[in-house]
This record gives C-alpha cells, structure tokens and sequence, in this order.
C-alpha cells in the first residue's frame, strides 16, 4: 500500500499542486532514464527504492528526527563538512536543484543568465517543491563562485536561518587557514543550533561514519575500472547523487552490498554494456539530481561512463580524513587537510584538477573526456578551455559540452556527442594514448 504524504508535504509548506507537477515529471523521466536501462545489477533496486521515496520515507525520518531534537543542516556545496554535523547529532543534506521551476518567479529577482544550478536553487524555493529544504534548520551558503556569493544575500531573505561560509580561492598557506578559521566559526554555529557540544569523540565517530561512505562509493569506483563495466554511469551517477541525502550508514551498507554484487559480475565477466563500448571520463560541474540529460545522451549514444570528475563523483568523495588525532584541534586539521585538496574550479590556478583528469583518464581505462559546463558558469568555463587544450595535447580526445537543465538542445548536443564518442572509438587503446601521459 503507497503511503499518502500528503499531510506531511503540507505541514512543511510545500506547495501541493506545484509538489505534484514536480513529481509527475520526475516518475517518469526516471522510468525512461534509468528503470528501461538494460542489465543492471538486482541490487539497484535499493537506488529504485530510494528514488521512489525520495520526497516521502526519506523526509519522513528527517520530521521525526526533528521531532526528538535533532536538527537537518541543508547545503549547496562539498566543502560542507559532514563529519562535524555528525558530530553534533545533526544531520546533513545536500540542497542542490537540478531541474528548471518556477523559472518565471526566479528572474524576477535574479538575472537570465546566471547559472541553472543557482537559478534552479531559487525556484524550488520559490516554487514550494523541496521538502529537504523546507526540514531544515539551517542552510549553510558558501562564497565559491560569484554568482553564489552574491545569490546568498537574496535567498537569505527567503528562508528561515541562513548562514554564509567563506571560501578561499587560492591553495596557499593563507588559503588553508582561512578554510580552518571557516571550519571552526561552522563548529560553534552547529553546537549553538543543535545545542550539543563537540567532543574528541563525537568527531571522531563523524569522521569514521564519513570516511566508511567514501569508502563505499570508492569500492564501487574501482569495478568501475573494469572491461566490461559492471554498472552504468547513470546508475553510478545516481549513487553520487544519493550520497548527499540518504542515511549515511544505512547508504554505506547498501552500496557495499552493491559492490559485493558488482564484483561478482566482474569475476564471471558480466558488463552493463559491452565489452569495448568507448568508456567516457565525465569531469566539470556538479550534477544536482535530476539533471540526467548528458548522461543518459551519452550512455544511449553508443558510450559508457566510467568515472565523474565532479563534486557529485569522485572530487567529492575521494580522500579520507585522518581520524587517529587525539586532541579537537588535530581532528579539524585532518578534516582541513582533507576538504583543501577538493579541486573546484574557484580556486586560481587549479593545476592539481588537470593531473587529477589525467590521472583518472588512466585509472579508469577511459578513451576521451567530456569536459561539462552548465551554461553561464565561468569558473569551469573558462578552465575547460585550458584543460582541453592540454588533454588533447597529451593524447587524451577531449570535447567541452555546455548545457543548461532545458531539453531544448537534446538533438544537436545527440549529434555532437555521437561524434566524439565515434571518434573515441577509432582511437588507439587507452594503453597506448595514456602512454602519452607519461612523457
Ligand atoms: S563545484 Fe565548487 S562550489 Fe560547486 S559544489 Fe563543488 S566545491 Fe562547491
Ligand atoms: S555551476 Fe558554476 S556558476 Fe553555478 S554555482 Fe557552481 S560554480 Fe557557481
């Protein structure tokens, strides 16, 4: 018997008819996307689940967790560390929009051309369709790009509680002590919301709850590695996806038994595509759900994805952070230490993000890259236009595709992508061009 949630949706003010318009879509994109997808592993069926109830059972446990006094922190941004949230017995959920609402009522307040994913942010809000939004407590901002920074000072006149991060945009020295002094300002405005202090131990156990879920979606990286590949990129896509709301150890024992399933498809030969199918490194902007399109283009376009060089994806979920520190302070420097590494494209110059590319072109036995913008975002922008050139230098076949969240583009971005992935395919073995990597 389907739960009815209405009630609930209601009481968190959600706007009902929007709610369901919203809903309707979202059923039925994912039935063609990802339900009609050929071989997939039995154990997708938790990610069928998870999506199912994404607006239902999932928010049904934030309420009653709010009910016993725990608080939902709500974010846009990776540089959000989870593990002191952990820490504080609060629970964290990613905000991104990646779907256009409400588009009318959004560029009454903010220009055409900012960035779908802010644009889209502001219309779930001003749409009344984001129930992890309207559950939180808190929502935290970062000043990343500028069209963030500047989007924060008018969303923080839309919700209950905002509060702002400040990010540094260089890798020095003085870059990482901003981000420490960042972390530690988070610190106290999370013990004051929730009321609880952080202890050695409680950061700790957030830490290591944090690191087991990296761990999972790493595990589910290296079958990835594998010819043929034992999961799409669009099932894989969902997966980063569902990292930022699900249950953290709940996510992690569903995605190691995932993996477990995976790896016996690896042993006994078993691909969700065909072995050989060109195999595509996805690199540049963070993919919010339900923003599917260039994936699904690319994966029923004659390609795989192997591996996502994004927020959502591996810049988001690899290193782990320390956790043997005995004292506060070591503790946040590990977590410091490890959130400096991420290699957003705000940071100038960024030369880790192109080795890390290259790195992952040759991990993942990819044959080209596809290097995604959303439209109007320079910061990734303007770098896809260097790192093109410098793959294609080294070897690596690499195309800039940029889009927003409208279907309008799907034919020429299909024709487009059919190309690359045609010239991909004539292309020496990743051995012999990575071996160009090396010189
Ligand atoms: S791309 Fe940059 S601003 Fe966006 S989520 Fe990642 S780290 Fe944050
Ligand atoms: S996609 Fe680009 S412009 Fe948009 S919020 Fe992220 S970094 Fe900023």
């Amino acid at each position: 018997m389907t739960v009815d949630y209405r009630q609930m949706w209601k009481e968190l003010g959600l706007n009902l008819e929007n709610h369901d318009a919203l809903m309707e879509v979202l059923g039925k994109v994912y039935a063609e996307i990802f339900v009609s997808q050929k071989n997939r592993p039995e154990k997708t069926s938790y990610l069928d689940f998870v999506m199912s109830e994404v607006h239902g059972a999932r928010i049904q446990e934030l309420v009653e967790a709010k009910k016993q006094g725990r608080k939902v922190i709500g974010t846009y941004c990776t540089f959000v560390p989870e593990e002191i949230v952990i820490a504080a017995n609060g629970i964290m959920v990613g905000l991104c929009a990646g779907a256009d609402f409400a588009t009318e009522e959004v560029e009454k307040i903010l220009p055409k051309n900012l960035c779908a994913l802010i644009k889209s942010t502001f219309g779930f809000k001003l749409g009344g369709v984001c129930p992890y939004l309207e559950a939180s407590d808190l929502i935290v901002g970062e000043n990343t790009c500028d069209g963030k920074k500047k989007a924060w000072e008018v969303f923080g006149n839309l919700v209950k509680k905002m509060y702002v991060m400040d990010m540094p945009q260089v890798k020095t020295q003085d870059g990482k002590a901003l981000l420490k002094k960042e972390y530690l300002k988070f610190i106290s405005q999370i013990q004051e919301l929730t009321g609880n202090s952080i202890t050695v131990e409680s950061l700790r156990k957030g830490i290591e709850i944090v690191n087991a879920k990296r761990q999972a979606v790493y595990r589910l990286s290296k079958a990835r590695i594998n010819n043929p590949v034992p999961v799409s990129g669009l099932d894989s896509l969902l997966i980063n996806q569902i990292f930022f709301y699900e249950d953290p150890i709940r996510f992690t024992q569903q995605i190691n038994e995932l993996c477990d399933e995976l790896e016996r498809r690896v042993s006994e030969g078993k691909g969700s595509f065909p072995a050989g199918t060109p195999r595509i490194l996805f690199s540049g902007c963070p993919m919010a759900v339900p923003n599917w399109k260039i994936p699904a283009i690319i994966e029923t376009t004659g390609g795989v994805i192997v591996a996502e060089e994004s927020c959502v994806g591996e810049r988001g979920t690899r290193n782990l952070v320390e956790s043997t520190g005995d004292t506060l302070d070591s503790l946040v420097d590990a977590i410091v230490d490890r959130y400096f590494q991420i290699d957003c494209a705000i940071f100038s110059p960024n030369q880790d993000r192109l080795t890390h590319i290259k790195e992952m072109y040759r991990k993942y036995n990819a044959d080209g890259v596809v290097l995604y913008g959303i439209q109007f975002c320079s910061p990734y922008a303007v770098e896809a236009i260097g790192i093109e050139k410098e793959l294609e230098k080294s070897g690596i076949p690499a195309t800039r595709i940029e889009t927003d969240y409208s279907q309008e583009d799907v034919g020429q971005l299909k024709t487009r992508l059919q190309a690359f992935i045609e010239r991909i395919a004539k292309c020496p073995s990743p051995q012999e061009s990575t071996s160009a990597l090396q010189q």
